[in-house]
């Protein structure tokens, strides 16, 4: 295992694994988990994987749902999410895009209603491959750009 893990281990919770550097703190920000838990961030470790580096995220006691991890993959789609129980990792979960996104992700077009009147933010997946989303209000197609992603409404 990789030394990281060592440094600040959790007993219970989540690790999220290869996280593209910078884009912990982004992550932090669209799960909403800036008001709540104990969160332990590692920047920059080396990775061979991630030629940028990667960063590590630890989240003490709480189980992501799985809603929450398939959004980490809309701007860390490499992520590795381990669930820590009792010391030990109970569930090592494959993370892919969401079909929907509600919420987190801002529409592009600044006539939309999402952004006019205050609309609820949904879109649907459009291109898997391509990771672009099409809005249910306007229907404008966007890729997934992390800095447009926000906390939960
Ligand atoms: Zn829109």
């Amino acid at each position: 295992m990789e030394r990281a893990y060592k440094v600040y281990a959790i007993t219970n919770g989540t690790v999220i694994d290869h996280i593209p550097t910078p884009l912990a703190l982004r992550v932090v920000e669209i799960l909403g988990l800036g008001n709540e838990g104990i969160f332990t961030i590692g920047v920059g470790f080396q990775s061979k994987r991630l030629p940028g580096g990667k960063d590590i995220l630890k989240i003490e006691n709480r189980i992501l749902l799985e809603s929450e991890t398939d959004t980490i993959a809309l701007i860390a789609p490499d992520a590795t999410i381990n669930i820590i129980k009792n010391g030990k990792v109970s569930e090592k979960r494959i993370i892919s895009v969401p079909d929907h996104i509600y919420g987190v992700m801002q529409c592009p077009n600044p006539n939309c209603a999402t952004n006019k009147l205050g609309a609820h933010r949904h879109f649907k997946l459009e291109d898997k491959q391509e990771m672009t989303y099409r809005c249910e209000y306007c229907e404008r197609v966007t890729e997934i750009i992390p800095e447009n992603l926000t906390a939960p409404e």
